[in-house]
This record gives C-alpha cells, structure tokens and sequence, in this order.
C-alpha cells in the first residue's frame, strides 16, 4: 500500500512538524510510481521519513500537466497577474519562513539561523525581484531598410525542466522557479533525493496562493532514472541545471539525444582567494574564513583555494587561524551554530579522503582534520597549507569544510595559479590596490570576482561560471535571457 502523504517528522529540539511525501503535479500530491525514497537527518545519521519517487510515467504525468497549463492558461494569464501571484507566493514564504528553514535544516543539516536568515529570507527576495519584472519583459520595434514594421517578442519556451543539488535546497529551486515563472513558463522541478522535504512545504503555498493547476510540479526521484527522464523529455523545451560538472555532461548527452532543448549548467566550482601582501590581513582572514566554510564547504562558489603573497603567509595564518577557531560545529537547531553535519556518509568519506590525500601529496594539516562529536556526519574546519597547484586538493573540487593553501611570489604568479583549474566559477582578491584589484579581476577567468569580500550575492546581479563551472546566468536580468527566446516579426506595409 502507498506511504500516506502527510508523515510528522521531528527536530533534535522536539519541535514536530507535518510534511507532505508525495509528488506534486497539477497542485495535488499525488503517490509517486516509483521506489520509496528514505531522507536521512545528517546531524543523527537516522531515517527522518521516506518519500515517493517519480518514475517515468510520473514524469511524463509530470511534463504533460505543465504543458497542457502553458497552452491553455498559463501563456494567456496577464504578465502584471503572475506578477500577482509571484509576489503572494513570497508573501506566504515570509509567513511560513521558520517552517521551510526547519525543514531545510532538518533535511540538509545547515544552521537553522542559516537557513531562515539567509536561504530562506534570500529566496524570498529574489520572488520579490522577478515579480517585480513580470511586466516588464518586452522587445523592441526596430527601424528596418524597407519600410516594413519590425518588431521583436521575447516569449517563454514553454515547459521548463529543473534539477536541483541539495546543498541549497530552497535557495535553488527559487532562482529557478522564479525566473522561469515571471517570464511565462510553466515548470517541472526535480528535487535531490537527498534533500525532498523543503519544496513539498513549498508546494503547499504554491497551491494556496492561487496559481493554476500545472504551473509549478515538484517531483523528486534518482538522478539516473527520474532526472534522466526529465532530460530526455521531448516536450521540456529547456533544462535549467545545477549540480556537479558530470551530471552537466550526462544533461548535454539527455539534451542531444532528444530534442536538443535548451540547456543552463550551473556546475562546480575550486574558487581561488587571492591574498595581496598589501591587502588589510584582518579583514581578508575574516572574508575568506567565510569564503571556504559557509555552508560547511558545501558551496559551489566556495573559495576553497587560498593565495597567499609569500611575505604575508605567517602573519596571515595566524590571523586566518584565529578566525576558523571561532567557527562553531554542532546541532543545527542550537542558536550558536554556525557549521551543521556534512550531507551524507558518501560525502563525509570523500572529505575525509581528501585530507588524508592533501597530507599524502605534501600538504601540512594546520588545522582540524577530524571528525567532530561520534555521531553525524561532522567534520571540523580543515586548513591545509603548503599545497601546490598541482595537488588534488587544490585541483579538485572537495565540496567540505577543507581548504588548501598555497603561496605566491607576484600578482602575475597569482593570477595564472588562480587560473590554472577546470573550474572558473568565481574568485576573490584582497589587496588595498585598486590597480591590482582590477588587474585581478580583469584577468581571472571567473564569471563572478569579488573585491576584499567575498560570497556575497543580491538578486539583482548575476551568477554563473566559466569554463566547466557550465554557463548561463541565474539572478538579475540576465536571467529573464536564459526563459525567453526571440521572435522577430516582420509586417509589410499596404502599398508600399
Ligand atoms: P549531482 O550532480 O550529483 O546531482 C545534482 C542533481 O542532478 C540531483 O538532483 C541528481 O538527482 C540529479 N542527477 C544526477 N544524475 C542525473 C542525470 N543523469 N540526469 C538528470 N539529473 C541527474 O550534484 P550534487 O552532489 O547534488 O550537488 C553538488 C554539486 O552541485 C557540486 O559540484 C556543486 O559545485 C554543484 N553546485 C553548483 C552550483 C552553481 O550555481 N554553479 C550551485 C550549487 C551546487
């Protein structure tokens, strides 16, 4: 018999909370076809509850609901109406702020404060943003040489399909979601398997806010099997991705073997921090300390490689030392945390591999390295300095609170280990130059750099990488390119 939809699920505090477990499709949850699919708390290592998976008759369910919507409703509602509905939709979020944050904590392991202060709060802001461009999503007319009146449309592509990693579980469906929504799609969104519960509360407000059946489906399932169905579907006309560089190669392989739908990779990343010798060393040891361990590792963007100008590395260790020794690793629902449990034992085994890997190539382990507590899967802080380029760890993508540091002799030497990696997703310098500063910036190839700061995002500017960090932007008005396609229409004048 199916698992019942609603299951109670519990956090380390007792705080008891009812989720649904079901697929959402046509704003109903609906029992998926698929295997039962068990979401494991982090922080205990036990089952927090199981939810249904969608196989692919769930997903073609899945794609048709969204298609039929986009045809027949979605395409014809007023764009200053989704607007509407985008803006209640963030609305109900606020409302609801702490429940998702629970949930996200609970599921992925961040920080409750995290969760509720920064990805939740952040989500809210970026459906603010995109309601607020709904209506203003247009073409231009354009003067052409025979007489004709010319103009452009940018229209939606249709049905969008969307994968999601679990190391933000609200955060990245939202920059998704809402792009995609205010530009006129319809959405299919496939959640990580690891990290369920989050969009399903989501999902409950989509529906209360009013948006029509078929607007917005969140299904979850396995990579191979669900996510693969999604991406070889004939009637999704878009992919929008994130997750790690080879699943993006698995997504263009979906893409080519279909219907060439569009595709957005939003990939991995090996972020270098460039620490100037001129730079002010208190606060760029503040900055990168959050650079690498927000999110316990678990960012993409995370600035995981460390250059030091070589006169400044004493002074600077001992400052950046400092800083990660105040980094609090604990409960996610206690008030000081700052760094929760990695996602799973799969990821806790690889992090503590590459420490010991790090040690094997060379690295000096100047702090951490361990497991932290006996029970979840808890690392503590690493530092590895000493490393050089060509070192795994400062090549590969560790996704843990681990990072490797290196020294340099000049900014040029900087720049080119800065560039000396797959990855190119963003980076950051700390110098008081303003010359270097944007010597640095003009030279990395890195789709964001941050100047004596770093991890910082806003709405309103884009995200998105170079070279195999994959390509496509989210956030800002960027993004609103990446779900519309252009038409040109061409009248011709009577007479003329
Ligand atoms: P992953 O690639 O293993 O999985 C991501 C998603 O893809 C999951 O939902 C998974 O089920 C699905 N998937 C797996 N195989 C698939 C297939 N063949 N077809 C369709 N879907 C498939 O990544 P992860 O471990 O969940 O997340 C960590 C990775 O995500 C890291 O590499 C990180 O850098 C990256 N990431 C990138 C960004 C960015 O904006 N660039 C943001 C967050 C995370």
């Amino acid at each position: 018999m199916a698992q019942a939809d609603i299951q109670t699920v519990r956090t380390s505090k007792g705080q008891e909370i009812k989720v649904h477990t079901h697929l959402f499709i046509n704003n109903e949850f609906v029992p998926g076809n698929g295997p039962l699919i068990e979401t494991i708390n982090p922080a205990t290592e036990e089952v927090i509850c199981s939810v249904h998976s969608a196989d692919e008759s769930d997903v073609n369910a899945a794609v048709k609901a969204a298609k039929t919507c986009f045809q027949s409703t979605w395409r014809k509602v007023s764009p200053s109406e989704k607007g509407r509905l985008i803006n209640k939709l963030a609305d109900l979020m606020e409302r609801d702020k702490d429940e998702i944050a629970v949930l996200d904590a609970l599921d992925n392991g961040k920080a409750f404060t995290v969760a509720r202060d920064v990805d939740v709060t952040d989500s809210i802001a970026c459906f603010r943003y995109f309601a607020g461009w709904a209506d203003k999503i247009h073409g231009k007319t354009i003067d052409t040489t025979f007489d004709k009146l010319c103009y452009t449309r940018h229209e939606p592509l249709g049905v969008v399909g969307a994968v999601i990693p679990w190391n933000y579980p609200t955060m990245m469906a939202v920059w998704k979601f809402a792009p995609a929504l205010a530009a006129g799609n319809t959405i299919v969104m496939k959640t990580s398997e690891i990290t369920p519960l989050p969009l399903y509360k989501f999902a409950e407000l989509v529906k209360e806010a009013g948006f029509p059946a078929g607007v917005v489906n969140i299904i979850t399932g396995y990579g191979q099997t669900t996510g693969s169905y999604l991406g070889c579907h004939p009637d999704v006309s878009k992919m929008a991705f994130t997750g790690s560089t080879v699943t993006g190669r698995k997504i263009m392989e979906s893409s080519a073997s279909s219907n060439l739908k569009k595709l957005q990779l939003e990939l991995g990343g090996k972020s270098a921090q460039i620490v100037c010798a001129d730079a002010d060393l208190a606060s760029a040891a503040t900055w990168a300390c959050g650079g690498i361990f927000n999110n316990h590792g678990q960012s993409c963007n995370a600035g995981s490689r460390i250059l030091v100008q070589e006169d400044v590395f004493d002074k600077f260790m001992e400052l950046f030392i400092a800083e990660t020794k105040k980094l609090v690793v604990g409960d996610p629902f206690d008030e000081d945390t700052f760094q929760g449990p990695q996602i799973s034992k799969l990821q806790f085994d690889k992090i503590m591999n590459y420490i010991k890997i790090g040690q094997e190539e060379g690295a000096v382990l100047a702090h951490g390295g361990k497991r932290h507590g006996e029970k979840g899967y808890y690392i503590e802080p690493t530092i590895l300095t000493h490393c050089k380029n060509n070192f795994r760890v400062m090549q590969e993508e560790i996704f843990g609170p681990v990072v490797a540091i290196a020294t340099f002799k000049t900014i040029e030497e900087a720049i080119e280990m800065a560039n000396d990696s797959e990855y190119g997703l963003a980076g950051g310098v700390y110098t008081s130059s303003l010359d270097t500063a944007i010597t640095v910036s003009n030279e990395m190839q890195a789709g964001t750099v941050w100047v004596n700061c770093f991890d910082i995002f806003d709405q309103s500017t884009p995200f998105g990488g170079y070279k195999q960090s994959g390509f496509g932007k989210e956030l800002g008005k960027y993004a609103l390119q990446e779900y519309t396609q252009v038409k040109v229409v061409k009248i011709q004048r009577a007479g003329l």
